[in-house]
């Protein structure tokens, strides 16, 4: 059987790799085509440690790859514990590729005529399945800069939901040495410039700014639930028939609340090694491993049609709260369902 993996970022590049482990050699196929300076597509590269026992399937070190521990992470001005780190993503994509056979090219319809199946791992462009059944993305722009302090006091890892009008987050990201990730995203609002130049302007009192590079993007924040089909077939020329598999952000793996995509990417890719050849059960345990992200994505729907006039619902401020609870990070109930309040300011006004 001829394989191809389409998209060599995080879940093609991871689940390459299982996949020569069980000794099936894919084909993968990557464009490379984004509008970035570190030339990867964009992201904050927050991640969990939990990432660690992935990676250590692949025969990789998550300490090779760690930037600055977020240990103590600022919630709209609580401050919580985090199991979270930066990682240097582009290094990890690099190990992650090599030893692989990878063909630098956009995947068209000449190449996927050779093979019997082809995996759609090209996150956000899902550019070989059908159209997801509702889709919902969720732009942002994101700068990277060094934040050096006129005092003594660092700049801290912080999310800020009460500084954005609509729904989403300002993330402030360390890099290590005075380097930060700022971004903003969200939904039902488009002045990302505009805010996080404010943002900017008053960090400028305590900080000294400079702004090295900025991208834009967008996360699939829809769900592996409203992302279906998560495996399509197609009639090739010949009249045979090619089975198309999604993994990672093309299928939806991503958390509709933070937009965390980098730990769900390689377990949605694990999930699809572990059950090869078996597309119904990797359907089912996508579906079921990841069903609380169609609950999240309901709660967004909710806040975008209704929400607007009555703000969130009490399981809505729970889902909040089980989504920190999940990442590791210890806000107290109460405080977690404050929190949601925040995010969702924009109901307010
Ligand atoms: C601004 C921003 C900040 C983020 N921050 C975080 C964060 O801090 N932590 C976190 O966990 N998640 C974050 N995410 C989400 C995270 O980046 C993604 O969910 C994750 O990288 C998805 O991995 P993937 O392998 O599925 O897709 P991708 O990483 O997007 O990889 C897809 C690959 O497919 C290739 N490709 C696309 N089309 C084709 C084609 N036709 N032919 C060949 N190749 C193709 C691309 O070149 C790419 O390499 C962020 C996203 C954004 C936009």
């Amino acid at each position: 059987m001829k394989v191809a993996v389409v998209g060599a970022g995080i879940a093609g590049g991871y689940l390459a790799r299982l996949l020569e482990g069980m000794g099936i050699s894919p084909d993968v196929y990557d464009c490379g085509e984004h509008d970035t300076s570190c030339g990867y597509r964009s992201c904050g590269w927050g991640a969990p440690d939990a990432t660690s026992s992935f990676l250590n399937r692949a025969g990789l070190d998550l300490d090779n790859y760690l930037l600055e521990p977020m240990v103590n992470m600022n919630f709209d001005g609580l401050v919580a514990r985090t199991p979270l780190y930066t990682l240097d993503k582009p290094r990890l994509i690099r190990d992650l590729r090599s030893g692989l056979r990878i063909t630098q090219c956009r995947f068209t319809d000449r190449e996927a005529e050779e093979y019997d199946m082809v995996v759609d791992a090209t996150g956000i462009a899902r550019a070989l399945l059908p159209p997801c059944s509702s889709d919902l993305t969720l732009p942002t722009l994101q700068y990277r800069l060094t934040v050096k302090p006129r005092g003594s006091r660092v700049l801290e890892p912080g999310v800020y939901g009460n500084q954005i009008p609509g729904l989403g987050y300002i993330w402030v990201f360390p890099l290590g040495r005075n380097q930060y990730h700022i971004g903003a995203g969200g939904l039902a609002f488009d002045r990302y410039g505009e805010i996080l130049d404010q943002f900017f302007d008053n960090l400028s009192g305590r900080y000294s700014v400079t702004r090295h590079c900025s991208c834009s993007g967008e996360v699939r924040v829809a769900s592996p639930h409203y992302s279906q089909p998560l495996v399509s077939v197609r009639k090739m020329e010949d009249g045979t028939m090619q089975q198309i598999i999604g993994v990672g952000e093309s299928i939806g793996t991503v958390s509709p609340f933070t937009g965390e995509g980098i730990i769900y990417s390689l377990e949605c890719a694990k999930l699809l090694a572990g059950s090869w050849l078996d597309e119904k059960t990797y359907v089912s345990h996508v579906l079921s491993r990841f069903g609380w992200m169609k609950k999240e994505r309901e709660t967004l729907d909710y806040l975008l049609s209704q929400g607007r006039e009555t703000g969130p619902r009490l399981r809505d401020r729970w889902r909040f709260y089980r989504n920190a609870r999940r990442s590791g990070i210890r806000l107290p109930m109460l405080e977690a369902f404050k929190r949601m309040g925040s995010l969702s300011r924009w109901v307010e006004g």
